[in-house]
């Protein structure tokens, strides 16, 4: 299966100490989402917690199902017991070190633990019951969501401005995502700036635990204003998509580039020179410099009319869009797509590599109109599906209230 990249995984690795801050300390007000061993409500997933000596702890290295439960009381064979019991359910060798788990014991002087609950995250719980039949069931906590705005000015790069103010770098992945067509953003300008309403997620109505959608945002890019409103153009497929303030889809059939993170190396010019011979060899292509193993998208869907290894193109795929366009994509490293693929834009079709002839890791676009390789930094490239006329008096009527909104957030 082709799988649609979403750079949440890259941006995870690189702002791996952004995320903490995330689910810790989004917002100042915050209780601690760890209580150890201090008080708790009184009901948890529908246990009266005045019934038990209650417990919580962070499962420490080396500690397992059976030690926690030893230490509580349970003695061996019914660990066993528990264990194999819910297996298919709850695999307890899953049990991770420095993830939090409640015990709730017996209140006599036994303390035998009765039942076991670990927290997979803070959404997610998986409750090991064990006081008569044992058994086990996976727990959500109610996920509220609220408002939030965010702006800001750019000094270097949007996921380092929105990280400055400790928002999720999931807001610059999703703004990324939804401006991939209008706006380069390995080409943003200083002083270019944002405006962004989106939902955060929270547990408790304290907690966060996540970035819902993005609800409206602006962008100036070199002075140029960029509205996007979420809407949702068709209530039957009920698939949202980004509009800006004159009812333009923001979407278009082609990304503006193969790679999400990139920069170009070399661009279609028709009169360069070879360094050898001081002679004219136009360079058809676009280049994108990245390292090897990214992955390269469709630009468009389309159909897979070629994909093979050959002389000085590599590893390479070609696409079909329609009869006006088709895409190539040189030097890959690997492919993932064969010929008769049926490809959606966005779709993974290969990895950044540098065979054939290349002096470094870089795709190679190329881009044809009618049989002609043109320049797709160049071309008006045609936009998705507008928004139908009998909507869009609603759409602007919808917006009106958000665009205010935004308009007035400082930044
Ligand atoms: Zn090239």
């Amino acid at each position: 299966m082709l799988k649609k990249i979403t750079l949440l995984s890259l941006i995870l690795i690189t702002l791996n100490s952004c995320k903490e801050k995330e689910e810790k300390s989004g917002d100042d007000s915050n209780p601690p989402t760890v209580v150890k061993k201090s008080k708790v409500s009184k009901k948890l997933f529908g246990y009266s917690l005045d019934n038990f000596k209650v417990v919580k702890d962070e499962i420490k290295r080396g500690e397992t199902f059976g030690t926690i439960l030893d230490e509580h009381h349970v003695w061996t064979p019914k660990i066993y017991e528990i264990a194999n019991s819910i297996k298919p359910d709850f695999d307890v060798r899953r049990l991770r070190a420095g993830k939090n788990y409640t015990i709730l014991a017996a209140k006599d002087s036994t303390e035998k633990a009765q039942v076991f609950i670990y927290q997979h995250d803070l959404v997610n719980y998986s409750i090991v019951d064990f006081r008569d039949s044992i058994y086990t069931k996976s727990v959500k906590k109610k996920v509220t969501t609220k408002l939030k705005q965010a702006s800001g000015i750019i000094t270097s790069s949007l996921s380092q401005s929105l990280d400055e103010k400790h928002i999720s770098p999931v807001v610059a992945n999703d703004l990324s995502d939804i401006y991939a067509w209008t706006i380069d953003f390995f080409r943003l300008q200083k002083n270019d700036r944002f405006k962004v309403i989106y939902e955060q997620k929270y547990i408790n109505d304290t907690v966060p635990v996540g970035i819902g959608r993005i609800k409206a945002a602006y962008f100036e890019h070199v002075g140029k204003p960029f509205y996007a409103f979420n809407y949702v153009p068709d209530s039957i497929t009920g698939i949202e998509e980004y509009f800006d303030d004159q009812t333009n889809n923001l979407r278009r059939a082609f990304l503006k580039a193969p790679l999400k993170f990139s920069r170009i190396s070399s661009k279609y010019n028709l009169k360069r020179k070879i360094a050898f011979y001081g002679r004219i060899r136009p360079h058809l292509g676009t280049d994108f410099a990245a390292p090897v193993g990214s992955p390269i998208m469709s630009t468009a869907n389309g159909k897979v009319i070629e994909s093979k290894y050959r002389g000085g193109n590599g590893n390479y795929v070609k696409i079909r869009h329609n009869a006006t366009y088709t895409t190539q994509y040189l030097h890959m490293s690997k492919r993932n797509v064969k010929v008769g693929d049926y490809v959606k834009q966005g779709d993974v079709i290969g990895w950044v590599g540098m065979t054939g002839n290349t002096s470094g890791p870089h795709v190679c676009y190329r881009f044809w109109k009618n049989n002609r390789q043109v320049d797709p930094l160049k071309e008006e490239l045609p936009a998705a599906k507008p928004m139908k006329k009998e909507i869009q008096a609603n759409y602007l009527t919808h917006i009106a209230p958000i665009k205010k909104e935004l308009d007035a957030i400082p930044y």
